[in-house]
């Protein structure tokens, strides 16, 4: 099948006609073309925009919201048919499309729409001056967004939702890896009234598509989620034209397990954070921490719990693990198994590609636990981004802190222990933008969302989000 761009609210083909492959993870098929679009459709996209722009950033906060929350409405009833063309287009299993990406983008909307009837600015009265300041918070303008494959839909739309609800006209492009449900919102921005030009979806190449939006001049914010090295490369390209800037980017996160927690509980979500969506959530934790006194039982557990997952087709209902995302993607994942190994780690389960019967070019590999002997080897500290977890012992909570904080990543932490005083001390120390205590990947939408160092800049969710996606104006009035 193949998708167009969604421009003025219609759909086009790319200007120049050049298209990509749309691979099928599950079976290694091209099942569709994408356009690449160039620089003249990004814009076409860019004039459509502008000129939506002095009526939507006008219209009333209820209206805005009214049709924002009708767009989270029609997402919830296209849920089946979203999250099928989900799972084929990213390899995640069905059964984590309906449960949790196609919900969140609806909340997303949701939320947003609910979100903006709430948003209010300050003022601030000079005493003895004679004098009242008070803020506007004006949208921005025409803005881009950029989003990763890992969770297509619920990313494109964390993004897109605070952008509109704010005023602002978007431009958007999601991966070209996974570009299916961005296609299919096209349809449901028509069908819920999103008046025409207020959204633009461009498909393509980072460096072609995506490169033209963080380069045009008059694009003024780009809100971005994908790898640090790409970040680094925006930040360069958009410095120069002073845009505003939300970077959320890579992770290395620590999972801490002390042996003061509930066990059971740890264990089992350990098994999810480690391997939900193929490990490939920004906010896995990829490296497992564990205190000395139950490295051995949690070492046995584990691994127990992890050989009962069942690697299969994403769309079968006893699949927990399904196809990674790409055919590079999954021979980078392999490149670090092998790195690992001639590091001296210790392959304590799976490492294998997974032949799956009537899918034999399928993207599969089995959950692997690596065990290291020391936290500076190169896969515990360089993100991975797939089904591979690295664990080794600690003896003191000092020497975890230290080795949690010792990469170049600051994204998440989770922490396991019931020691109040514990929980405290470690909170305060870890550099992460987010850190769980006993739960994992529990989320309220009104909180900062983002990371520190390598992490990213800036912070989405809740106010946080629609700050950045507005110019705060300050008026003072002497009177
Ligand atoms: P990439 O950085 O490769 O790509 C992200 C997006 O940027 C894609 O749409 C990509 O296009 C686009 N892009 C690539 N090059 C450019 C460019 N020169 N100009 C503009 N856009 C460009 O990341 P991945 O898609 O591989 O996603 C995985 C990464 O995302 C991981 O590092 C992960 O940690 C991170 N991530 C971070 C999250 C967070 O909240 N902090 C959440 C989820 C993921 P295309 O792919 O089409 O070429």
């Amino acid at each position: 099948m193949n998708i167009q761009n969604y421009i003025n609210g219609g759909f086009h083909n790319p200007i120049q006609n050049n298209w990509i492959d749309n691979y099928d993870p599950s079976n290694g098929d091209v099942y569709g073309q994408i356009p690449n679009s160039c620089k003249e459709d990004v814009e076409n996209a860019y004039i459509a925009a502008k000129s939506a722009f002095p009526n939507w950033s006008q219209t009333t906060l209820e209206e805005r919201s009214r049709i924002l929350l009708k767009i989270s409405e029609l997402i919830e009833t296209k849920l089946d048919k979203l999250a099928t063309a989900e799972s084929q287009d990213n390899g995640k299993p069905i059964s984590l499309a309906k449960a949790i990406d196609i919900p969140r983008a609806s909340s997303n909307f949701r939320f947003f729409g609910n979100a903006i009837t709430q948003f209010a600015s300050e003022s601030h009265e000079s005493i003895g001056l004679n004098a009242i300041n008070y803020t506007l918070r004006q949208p921005i303008g025409v803005v881009g967004c950029i989003s990763p494959w890992n969770l297509p839909l619920y990313l494109f739309t964390w993004k897109i939702a605070p952008a509109l609800a704010a005023g602002n006209c978007v431009i958007a492009k999601p991966s070209e890896v996974t570009p299916m449900t961005a296609y299919m919102l096209g349809d449901i921005c028509n069908e819920a009234g999103l008046p025409k030009g207020v959204l633009n979806i461009v498909h393509g190449l980072g460096t072609t598509t995506g490169q033209a939006i963080i380069e045009h001049p008059d694009i003024k914010a780009i809100s971005f989620t994908g790898g640090t090295a790409t970040g680094a490369h925006i930040a360069k390209t958009a410095a120069p034209m002073f845009k505003k800037l939300s970077l959320e980017l890579g992770g290395k996160n620590p999972n801490i397990i002390f042996a003061d927690c509930d066990y059971n509980e740890m264990l089992n979500t350990t098994v999810r954070s480690s391997f939900a969506n193929q490990g490939q959530i920004c906010l896995c934790g990829s490296r497992i921490f564990v205190e000395q006194s139950i490295y051995e039982t949690f070492k046995k557990d584990f691994v127990e719990k992890v050989k009962q997952l069942h690697v299969g087709h994403p769309s079968e209902s006893t699949t927990n693990i399904g196809a990674l995302v790409s055919k590079p993607h999954l021979e980078k994942v392999k490149n670090y198994i092998d790195i690992a190994k001639a590091e001296g780690g210790t392959v304590l389960c799976g490492g294998n590609e997974v032949t799956i019967e009537g899918y034999e070019n399928g993207y599969y590999l089995e959950p692997t636990v690596i065990e290291v002997s020391t936290d500076e080897c190169r896969v515990n500290q360089e993100e991975i981004f797939g089904p591979v977890v690295t664990i080794m012992p600690f003896k003191t909570e000092d020497e975890v802190l230290q080795m949690a904080n010792k990469v170049q990543y600051g994204l998440s932490a989770t922490l396991w222990t019931n020691d109040l005083k514990r929980t405290m001390r470690m909170s305060n120390h870890i550099q992460a933008g987010i850190v769980w205590v006993n739960t994992w990947l529990m989320r309220d939408l009104r909180t900062p969302f983002g990371g520190m160092k390598a992490s990213g800049v800036g912070r989405e969710g809740g106010f946080e989000a629609l700050r950045f996606f507005t110019e705060p104006k300050n008026v003072c009035i002497k009177y």
